[in-house]
C-alpha cells in the first residue's frame, strides 16, 4: 500500500529561527499520528504547512498520490483532500448547527440528499441529533467542539488535521472527549494528524507519536516503543521520566 501522505524535507524559518529544519515522514491510510513537542516547537507551523495555510520555504508534500507542494507546485487548502479542526472552532454564530455542518458541504457542491445523509450520520456519531436546530450560543463549549469535529468529518476528508482540539475544555470533558475521539477515529479509520501537548491524549489516540524538537524529528515511533525506548533525553522527559 502506498503512503497516503508523504512529507519530504520541509523547512520553515521565521526571522532567524529554523522552526522546521528538514522534516520528512510518511503516513499510511487510516493511521493516526500525534504531533508532540513543547510549546513553540513548530507543531502548528507544520500542520498549517500540510494544510496549505502557510507556505514552507522548502520541501515537498504528496497527498493521495497528488503533489500539493514542491518547488513549482502549490495547491491551495480548499483543493487539498484534507479538513482541519482548530482549537477555536469558529462556528458561524448566526447559523444553526445543521447549517454550520452543511456549509462546507455546500461549498463543495455536495448534492442535497448526500448532504442530509452526511449530516445525519455525523450528528449521530457525535451525539448532536437533538441540537441541530439550535444556534452555537445555545450550546456548551464541549458541544460546540463536537460540532467543529462533526463539520470536518462530514466533508469526508482523506486526511484530518487537528490542532489541540480539546485544549479549551475542562479536564473532565477533555478526558471524555479523548476516549470518544479515539473510538471515532478507530471506527472510521480516518487518517489523522493530531497536535497535542498532552501525553495522555497522544497515548489514547496515536498509532505513532512524532516528537518535534529544535526543528527536527526527535523520534517517530508507536507510543509503547517510545515509552520503552526514548531516543533522547527530551523524549524521555515527555514520556514522564524524571531526570
Ligand atoms: P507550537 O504549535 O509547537 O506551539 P508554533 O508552530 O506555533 O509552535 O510556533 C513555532 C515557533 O515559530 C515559535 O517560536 C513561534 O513564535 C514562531 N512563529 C509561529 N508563527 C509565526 C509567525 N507567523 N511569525 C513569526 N514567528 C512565528
Ligand atoms: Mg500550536
Amino acid at each position: 500500500m502506498s503512503p497516503i501522505l508523504q512529507i519530504n524535507n520541509i523547512r520553515k524559518t521565521f526571522g532567524t529561527t529554523n522552526v522546521l529544519d528538514g522534516i520528512s515522514f510518511e503516513m499510511n491510510e487510516g493511521e493516526c499520528i500525534c504531533l508532540l513537542g513543547s510549546s513553540g516547537s513548530g507543531k502548528s507551523t507544520l500542520l498549517q504547512i500540510i494544510a496549505g495555510l502557510l507556505k514552507a520555504d522548502h520541501g515537498e508534500i504528496k497527498m493521495t498520490g497528488l503533489q500539493v507542494l514542491s518547488n513549482n507546485t502549490f495547491i491551495p487548502p480548499e483543493k487539498r483532500p484534507i479538513n482541519m479542526v482548530f482549537q477555536d472552532y469558529a462556528l458561524w454564530p448566526h447559523m444553526t448547527i445543521r447549517k454550520n455542518i452543511e456549509y462546507g458541504l455546500k461549498m463543495e457542491k455536495v448534492p442535497e440528499t448526500v448532504r442530509n445523509e452526511r449530516i445525519a450520520s455525523v450528528s449521530k456519531l457525535l451525539h448532536l441529533e437533538e441540537l441541530l436546530n439550535r444556534l452555537p450560543s445555545e450550546l456548551s463549549g464541549g458541544q460546540q467542539q463536537r460540532v467543529g469535529i462533526a463539520r470536518a468529518l462530514a466533508t469526508e476528508p482523506s486526511i484530518l488535521l487537528m490542532d489541540e482540539p480539546l485544549s479549551n475544555l475542562d479536564v473532565k470533558l477533555r478526558t471524555e472527549m479523548r476516549s470518544e475521539l479515539a473510538h471515532i477515529l478507530r471506527k472510521l479509520s480516518i487518517t489523522t494528524i493530531y497536535v497535542t501537548h498532552d501525553m495522555m491524549e497522544a497515548f489514547a489516540l496515536a498509532d505513532r507519536i512524532l516528537v518535534l524538537h529544535e526543528g527536527k524529528i526527535a523520534q517517530l515511533a508507536p507510543p509503547q516503543r517510545m515509552y520503552e525506548e526514548p531516543k533522547t533525553l527530551g523524549v524521555a522527559q515527555l514520556m514522564g521520566y524524571q531526570n
